[in-house]
């Protein structure tokens, strides 16, 4: 599979960098020291999916592998606000806009003609909106826009993962092979899925789940998957998702600062770049806060609970 994929998961799977990073880890154990900022393992998701609000943001990345798809300096532009900064050493950006791709139906943007057609392969045959991309009576439109007044930033989770699920035993010639795989994922108690959905969905959490079952139905009903859409089943859909789900960040202005930071300079060349890069970061913090990452959240078989 593309080194890219590889790349992009090693750096939500490392050893968690500095504060400019944007790495998740659950649980590692090691006989051996770790050192930070070391890969100990690539994992590439079962599903993965971007955020809803994070994606209406702007935060312009790979819909399949969530690479982001912004050159360094135009993340820096948009993160400050500021269309004429310009960023020095451009040559260390990694992101490479000749192989970006999309959807010739829907137009969805992918980081690379393996993953869109890693994409369709997988899921998108059915997801697809086609020309209905923008239209707000789109079944799946419909179910985003749903879960997006159910669910602010910061998020945590995305209903499109749930329908990546879906989607990927629909379009499989072998269902029970993935209905297995995710069968795997832990499973609560119906108090313990009920405290789960509460925390995501907030208090009137019963009428909203039931919301969403009803627009997930109307959207992506299977009969393999029955199951899945009644609604203790769809509770327990639900809790797996927000129990299982990792954490995916990634940053095509973060890579670049690492890169800078591995450069060999003179001293006050290396001065000036640090000095530089301070300043950027402080310029974004006013303008944009907290939110600096493409950030998403998948089903991952090694590293779930
Ligand atoms: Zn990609
Ligand atoms: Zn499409």
């Amino acid at each position: 599979m593309a080194a890219s994929m590889c790349d992009v998961f090693s750096f939500c799977v490392g050893v968690a960098g500095g504060a400019r990073g944007a790495v998740e880890v659950r649980f590692v154990s090691s006989a051996k020291l770790i050192r930070k900022g070391e890969t100990i393992f690539i994992e590439r998701p079962l599903v993965a999916s971007q955020f809803l609000w994070n994606a209406l943001y702007r935060y312009r990345a790979c819909d399949h592998c969530l690479r982001a798809l912004e050159k360094a300096e135009e993340n820096a532009q948009r993160l400050t606000g500021k269309p004429g900064q310009v960023l020095p050493y451009p040559e260390l950006c990694t992101v490479r806009k000749d192989l970006h791709q999309h959807c010739p139906h829907c137009q969805v943007m992918y980081c690379s003609a393996e993953c869109r057609l890693a994409a369709a392969e997988q899921y998108h045959r059915i997801l697809c909106p086609g020309p209905s991309q923008d239209d707000p009576q789109h079944p799946l439109n419909k179910l985003q826009e749903a879960w997006r007044s159910v669910h602010y930033p910061p998020e945590t989770a995305s209903i499109m993962l749930m329908a990546r699920m879906v989607a990927t035993v629909k379009q499989a010639k072998d269902k029970d092979h993935w209905v297995r795989l995710f069968s795997q994922f832990c499973s609560k108690t119906a108090n313990e899925e009920e405290e789960i959905v509460h925390k995501l969905l907030g208090d009137k959490f019963k009428g909203q789940l039931e919301l969403l079952r009803r627009l997930f139905t109307e959207a992506l009903y299977e009969e393999t998957l029955s199951q899945w859409f009644t609604p203790d089943g769809f509770r327990s859909l639900f809790a797996l998702v927000g129990t299982n789900g990792q954490g995916i960040g990634t940053s095509s202005l973060s890579q670049w600062v690492h890169a800078c930071d591995a450069l060999e300079l003179k001293p006050q060349d290396r001065e000036k770049l640090d000095t530089f890069i301070d300043q950027l970061y402080k310029d974004i913090e006013a303008a944009t806060g907290e939110f600096l990452n493409c950030e998403g959240s998948g089903l991952f078989v090694l590293q779930s609970c």
